[in-house]
């Protein structure tokens, strides 16, 4: 969906909003209806402090980030801490339904989230032909929806959730945007005590498959309806004149998951909680909580500790993404009206999957086209990296020096990776080179450029962000901003930051994280 410029007349006008206004925010999901969300204001924090800003999702939506200015500080702190909305109201937070680890959980919602309204989009660049963006306060204070819970999210997570959300989008992968995070001494209970912070998302819609699931499972297919329209509209104006937009829409959805878990794969990376409720329908990554990127190799890991039985491990993400889709279907069912209509509208997930993880593998490793044999050499590779518990990434970075100079040595951090397996690191590089042995020196100069931009060079690694953490627990957020900064640029190696590209120190063992955030 292309923006049409005469939708943006203030774009024209008025470019560069001053903070603390955003654009003028809209509030179309409420009129959806009562039955859709609740209106109420968020309880924001005490004593707020701006710690961390995007100035990419800022100038998304045509705001300037404070930088020093003390008085545009304390007005962002105010807004993003929900402390405006407090005052104003306004806010809404959303419900929705979820299987969540297999399991029918029934009614969730946003539980910490407030949706303060839609903003539109200020850079094309950025909008990927979006041109209205929610703006979502996360951890603002409890809601209808809270459950049990206190509506709170702590630093740790909040600086994982900012981080990486900034990092995916730079990798060019779909993901709800953070705009800001802002931090406050407030006492939070998990296991232990820590202290609250308030991330700002930006996304063209949060709605969830869980969204779908909770009126479908509740009888209320008219209500249903006015959701797929409502998304139709909003997401897939192309598709409302469809015979059947709710099959329409589901394929559409299939399609943009297959390509978004292709990509996950290729970064190593895992969401640690694909529960229906943390499934996009656009498609994009949201949700970050006991996520990881994966340094040594295991198809099998997860970072998520409360997944005892590996169900959304690395290998798994593919067929946990289809068993997803496969409950959106159902709860779509009522009105798609057609099972096996359904059903062909899910598999639109396998071909788009498979063709971006074939693609994307491709480009890893340098193979150009595809031919007949090369399923065998990626799959051989997998399995090389996997039995010697290889770095996912920098091993992928290193193979770029192999290919632009197969007659040169090993780069030696290449070699480390493999230690336990040589000669089969040799052997494997031998069949490599056979197969690009057609390309010439400028070519192969070419090839291995094009690598470099598929296999990045920095990765949001769990030991770098526990480092930040660590740190801004102490009120230095001087490791976040740095990291922030280099993953805002992934695939350039930036001097200076060599510790940033490097491995996991053999002592730090693999990321364990528990739901708790
Ligand atoms: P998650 O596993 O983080 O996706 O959360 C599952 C559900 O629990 C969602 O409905 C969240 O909004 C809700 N939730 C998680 N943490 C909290 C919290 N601290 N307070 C209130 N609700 C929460
Ligand atoms: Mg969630």
């Amino acid at each position: 969906m292309a923006i049409d410029p005469s939708t943006l007349p203030d774009l024209v006008r008025d470019p560069v909003r001053d903070p603390p206004c955003l654009p003028q925010l809209r509030q179309r999901y409420a009129e959806l209806g009562a039955e859709f969300h609740s209106t109420h204001a968020p309880q924001g924090l005490p004593q707020p402090r701006l710690r961390l800003v995007s100035d990419d999702a800022a100038r998304l939506l045509g705001l300037r980030a404070p930088d020093d200015d003390t008085d545009a500080r304390e007005a962002w702190a105010r807004m993003f801490s929900g402390n405006q909305a407090a005052a104003e109201g306004g806010a809404i937070s959303t419900v929705y339904a979820g299987h969540q680890f297999g399991n029918w959980a029934g009614q969730l919602g946003d539980g910490r989230a407030h949706l303060l309204g839609e903003a539109m989009s200020r850079d094309p660049a950025q909008s990927l032909g979006h041109a209205w963006w929610e703006v979502q306060l996360k951890g603002a204070g409890p809601t209808p929806y809270s459950r049990r819970g206190d509506g709170r999210a702590v630093l740790r997570s909040s600086i994982r959730e900012f981080l990486c959300s900034e990092a995916m989008w730079h990798l060019g992968i779909p993901t709800t945007r953070a705009l800001c995070l802002v931090d406050s001494d407030l006492p939070v209970r998990r296991e232990t005590l820590e202290t609250a912070a308030v991330v700002t998302r930006l996304c063209p819609s949060f709605v969830r498959f869980g969204h779908f699931e909770h009126f479908s499972y509740s009888g209320r297919h008219d209500s249903l309806r006015r959701l797929v329209d409502y998304t139709v509209a909003r997401l897939h104006p192309e598709l409302a004149d469809a015979a059947n937009p709710a099959l329409e829409l589901l394929r559409e959805v299939a399609r943009a998951t297959g390509s978004l878990i292709a990509r996950w794969q290729c970064v190593g990376f895992v969401h640690g909680v694909m529960n229906t409720d943390n499934m996009s329908v656009l498609g994009w990554t949201i949700d970050y909580g006991p996520f990881g990127f994966m340094d040594a190799f295991d198809p099998g890991y997860t970072p998520n500790t409360t997944d005892a039985h590996g169900r959304y491990a690395w290998a798994r993400q593919p067929g946990v993404a289809r068993w997803n889709l496969l409950a959106l279907a159902q709860a779509l069912l009522p009105l798609i009206g057609d099972e096996q209509a359904a059903r062909d509208a899910v598999e639109e997930f396998a071909e788009s999957f498979m063709v971006a993880m074939r693609d994307g593998m491709q480009a890893k490793l340098g193979l150009g086209e595809p031919r007949d044999d090369d399923p065998d050499l990626v799959q051989d590779w997998l399995d090389l990296l996997a039995d010697c518990r290889a770095d996912w990434t920098l091993s992928h970075r290193l193979l770029a020096q192999v290919v632009a100079s197969p007659a040169g040595q090993l780069p030696p951090g290449l070699s480390a990776q493999f230690e336990s397996r040589p000669r089969r690191l040799q052997d494997w590089l031998e069949r490599l080179r056979l197969r690009l042995h057609e390309l010439d020196a400028a070519q192969r100069a070419q090839r291995a450029d094009s690598m470099l931009r598929a296999n990045p060079c920095y990765v949001l690694r769990h030991h770098l962000a526990q480092h930040a953490i660590s740190q801004a627990r102490q009120g230095d957020f001087s490791a976040a901003l740095r990291l922030h900064r280099v993953l805002c640029d992934p695939w350039r190696e930036q001097p200076g930051c060599e510790d940033l590209a490097a491995p996991a120190p053999p002592d730090a063992g693999p990321p364990v994280l528990s739901c708790s955030s």
